[in-house]
């Protein structure tokens, strides 16, 4: 049953329901897994009214899949967009929009604090097919201004970014972006559409890796980008040439995983922002960054424009490199692992992790410290967390 135009259900609601009902067969509750590569056509007849456009069907395994059209179908309705494609991985979500939406001679404007292989796609392939990049500060709209020039083409940033939750007033950004023909793009990975829709705060569109809250189980990889039927038809032209798709068993574990997504983000956000309050008054912790926390430099932009604050607390610990391994090491319940949205927490040291093969004095600039850990908390019982975050603390 699709929305109902002028007539939007609740984020839980679209959760369970968008998408599902025009796939399913046999009496069927759940949308099944269309393994196929390649789908038939009755006779040439069939196969010419479908060329002709007179007739919507699938017709080959790169262009469209029913088990993957209901994941699109479910996350635009999520957004509030009209149409969404669904990718690989979030990587390939980013990038095959970057192809479709930059040429040789384009400016791009990005911020400073984002997922460490975008902004790698961006100095990388990104200068070598003759686009220029700007970079600024998350909240600085007096910068985003000054870096818009005639030849930009888009604003490119995370909300919240990663790893310190910088969190952008979109609806200001979009002003300032329209007003010179600048597309605005949001990467919402770590809001989801249950925290923040930023289509409706004027966005034009929205990138996720669905590897993270939208799948939710730390079991699959996936990305997707939505927005207007106009500037989408470019994205889905160009993964049908690149082929970044997701097969349709992923895209199952997706419809499977978002159902609950409703639950999962309440369960997180409380989490992670009574996680977030103890950490403050804990000795052994230097600094908390939480975008709903009083101290953090966005709270009042992530306080009016988001619903909850998500899962990942980042802190820095008043402590060596070394003081900071004895920490992680002693947590018992998240593991030790990159990524973040899954039912199991997950602890990380970006100094260890994603920052790894960056020069020191680099990563220092980047205001990356020996001590920062990122916290990506899960779903258990946040009286278990904090038992557990206490006696790694002691540990240090
Ligand atoms: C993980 C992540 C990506 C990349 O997504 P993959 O699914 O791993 O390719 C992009 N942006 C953000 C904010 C992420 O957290």
């Amino acid at each position: 049953m699709p929305e109902k135009p002028g007539k939007r259900r609740g984020g839980s609601t679209s959760a369970v329901h968008g998408g599902e009902r025009e796939h399913q067969q046999s009496d069927a509750i759940t949308t099944p897994i269309y393994q196929t590569s390649t789908f038939w056509f009755r006779n040439s007849e069939e196969l010419i009214a479908y060329q002709e456009g007179r007739l919507v069907r699938e017709e080959y395994g790169r262009y469209g899949n029913p088990t993957w059209k209901a994941v699109e179908r479910k996350l635009c309705e999520l957004e509030g967009a009209d149409e969404a494609v669904l990718f690989a991985s979030g990587m390939c979500a980013a990038t095959t929009l970057f192809f479709a939406h930059l040429k040789r001679g384009s400016h791009l404007v990005v911020t400073s604090d984002c997922y460490r292989r975008t902004r790698q796609f961006i100095s990388e392939f990104l200068t070598q097919m003759g686009v220029e990049t700007t970079v600024i500060d998350p909240a600085d709209t007096k910068q985003l201004e000054d870096a818009l020039r005639d030849e930009t083409a888009l604003f490119f940033t995370e909300s919240p970014t990663n790893p310190y939750l910088r969190v952008i007033d979109v609806k200001e950004a979009a002003r300032v972006c329209h007003a010179r023909g600048v597309r605005v793009v949001i990467d919402s990975t770590f809001a989801t559409p249950l925290n923040h829709r930023a289509l409706d705060d004027g966005a034009d569109l929205v990138v996720h890796s669905a590897t993270k809250y939208l799948g939710g189980h730390n079991d699959l990889l996936a990305g997707a980008v939505c927005g207007s039927s106009e500037l989408i038809e470019p994205v889905r032209h160009a993964v049908g040439v690149l082929g970044g798709i997701t097969d349709a068993n992923t895209a199952w574990l997706l419809l499977r995983g978002l159902k609950t997504l409703g639950l999962r983000m309440q369960r997180h956000n409380a989490n992670a922002l009574r996680i977030a309050r103890w950490l403050e008054v804990q000795p052994p912790v230097r600094r908390v960054w939480y975008p709903l926390l009083e101290s953090h430099p966005d709270h009042e932009i992530a306080a009016r424009t988001l619903a909850g604050g998500g899962g990942v607390v980042t802190f820095e610990l008043d402590t060596d490199l070394a003081g900071a391994i004895r920490f992680t090491d002693a947590c018992e319940l998240p593991y030790i692992a990159p990524s973040l949205g899954g039912a199991e927490s997950l602890v990380e040291m970006p100094v260890t992790m994603s920052f790894w093969d960056i020069d020191s004095n680099e990563r220092m600039k980047m205001g990356i410290t020996d001590s920062l850990v990122r916290y990506s908390c899960g779903i258990e019982d946040a009286d278990d967390l904090i038992a557990d975050l206490e006696q790694a603390l002691n540990a240090i």
